[in-house]
C-alpha cells in the first residue's frame, strides 16, 4: 500500500484536492493501485493553527511517502508578515525539503477550449509545449538576501552552480527525446553572469544528446514568441524566476491558468500541483476550475507509479467531459457552468466507464 500525501492548502486549494482525490480514488479502484491518502497542514492553514508555514510533521510525511499532491498556499492575511513566515514560504520549504530541483509544466490545448483564452484559435492551436523550470535555486533560494538595516534598500542573489545547471538540463534533454527532440533554452546571457554559465552548461550537455535539437533564446523574446507563435515550442529549459513568469504566460495560451498542471521532480518523492494559486476571490464558491490538479495526479501516476495506462485515462476521461459540453465558469464564456465538485464527479465517472 503506497500512501499518497494530500495537501489541500489554502482558499480553492482543498476545493481542487478534493476533487482531484475522488479522481485517484476511482482512477486506483479501475487499476487496481493500491493506495491510501493522508491530508497534512502546510500554508495558512497551518498558521492559523499556531503552526509554521510548513509543520515539520508535514515535511516528514511528505519525506516518507510514495508521492505528495498540493492545492495552493497563499492567504491575503498573512501578507504582513517576512516572506519565510508566509504561507508561500512553507511551499517553498517543501520543494527544498523534498529537493525537488525539477519542475516539469506541460501546457497544452484541451480539445474544445480552443478560443477560451484572449489568443486567436490559429496561434494556439497547435501549442503542445512542456516548460521545465529550475525549482531550487536561483533568486528565489540563494544567499545573501535581505533588507538594508534602514529598511531603504533590498537585495536577492542570483546564483547558479554547474551542477545544478547540468541536473536539471539532463531533465529537459530527457524529456525532450520522448517528445519533438528540441530544446529551447531560456536565458538572459547579454546580461548576467548567471545566464552565460547556463548557457555554457546547457550547450555543453547537449553534447550527450546528439539527436535533440537546441536553441538559446534571450528571456524577453521568449516571453514574446510564447504568445505569438507559441506551436514553434517543444521543451523550454529555463531557471526558477524566469520559469515561474513564462509558466504563468502559459496559462494565456491554454485558455485558464486552472488547466495547468504540474510535478516537481527530485530524487525523493515528487510534489504534484496544480499551477494556479489560491485564488482568493473565488474560494469557497465551487467556482475553481479542477483540470489542473486533476491533470496532476495524472502526472503523478505517470512518474511515480509509472502508471500511464491510468495516466491516460484520466487525461481521456476529462477530454470527454469537455467534450459533452461541459465548462467550469473559467472557461464559460458566459455560458452555463458546471462547478468543481459536479466537473469531477463527472470526470471520476468518466474513469470508471473507461
Ligand atoms: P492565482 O493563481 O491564485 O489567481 C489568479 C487568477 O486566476 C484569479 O483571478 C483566480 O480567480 C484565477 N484562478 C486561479 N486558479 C483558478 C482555477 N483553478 N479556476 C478558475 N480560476 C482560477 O494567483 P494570485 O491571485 O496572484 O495569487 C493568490 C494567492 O496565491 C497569493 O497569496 C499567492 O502568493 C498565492 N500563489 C500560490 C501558488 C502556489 O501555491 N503554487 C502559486 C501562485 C500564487
Amino acid at each position: 500500500m503506497s500512501t499518497i500525501v494530500l495537501l489541500p492548502g489554502d482558499g480553492i486549494g482543498p476545493e481542487v484536492v478534493g476533487a482531484a482525490a475522488r479522481v485517484l480514488d476511482a482512477v486506483a479502484a479501475r487499476f487496481s493501485i493500491q493506495i491510501t491518502t493522508a491530508s497534512h497542514p502546510i500554508g495558512g492553514v497551518a498558521l492559523r493553527h499556531g503552526l509554521p508555514a510548513l509543520p515539520p510533521a508535514t515535511l516528514d510525511a511528505c519525506r516518507t511517502a510514495k508521492a505528495v499532491l498540493l492545492g495552493a498556499v497563499g492567504d491575503p492575511s498573512f501578507d504582513h508578515l517576512p516572506s519565510a513566515e508566509r504561507p508561500e514560504g512553507g511551499l517553498l520549504a517543501l520543494r527544498r525539503g523534498l529537493g525537488v530541483y525539477a519542475n516539469l509544466r506541460p501546457a497544452r490545448l484541451w480539445p474544445g477550449c480552443e478560443g477560451a483564452g484572449p489568443l486567436k484559435p490559429e496561434l494556439s492551436k497547435n501549442a503542445d509545449l512542456l516548460i521545465v523550470r529550475e525549482l531550487t535555486g536561483g533568486l528565489y533560494f540563494a544567499e545573501p538576501r535581505g533588507f538594508a538595516p534602514d529598511g531603504l534598500s533590498a537585495f536577492n542573489t542570483m546564483r547558479y552552480s554547474t551542477e545544478e545547471i547540468t541536473r536539471i538540463a539532463r531533465v529537459a534533454f530527457d524529456a525532450a527525446r520522448r517528445r519533438k527532440k528540441q530544446v529551447t533554452s531560456v536565458d538572459k546571457a547579454n546580461v548576467l553572469e548567471t545566464s552565460q554559465l547556463w548557457r555554457r552548461v546547457v550547450t555543453a550537455v547537449a553534447a550527450d544528446y546528439p539527436d535533440v535539437t537546441l536553441s538559446h533564446m534571450y528571456v524577453d523574446a521568449c516571453a514574446m514568441a510564447l504568445v505569438t507563435s507559441p506551436a514553434k515550442f517543444d521543451v523550454i529549459l529555463t531557471e526558477n524566476l524566469f520559469g515561474d513568469i513564462l509558466s504563468d504566460e502559459a496559462a494565456v495560451i491554454v485558455g485558464s491558468i486552472g488547466l495547468l498542471p504540474s510535478a516537481s521532480i527530485g530524487d525523493g518523492p515528487g510534489l504534484f500541483e496544480p499551477v494556479h494559486g489560491s485564488a482568493p476571490d473565488i474560494a469557497g464558491t465551487d467556482k475553481a476550475n479542477p483540470i489542473g490538479a486533476i491533470a496532476s495526479v495524472a502526472m503523478l501516476l505517470e512518474h511515480a507509479f509509472g502508471a500511464t495506462d491510468a495516466a491516460k485515462t484520466i487525461e481521456r476521461a476529462v477530454v470527454r467531459v469537455l467534450e459533452a459540453g461541459h465548462r467550469t465558469s473559467d472557461l464559460a464564456a458566459g455560458g452555463t457552468a458546471v462547478g468543481c465538485r459536479r466537473f469531477a464527479d463527472l470526470v471520476s465517472a468518466a474513469v470508471a466507464d473507461a
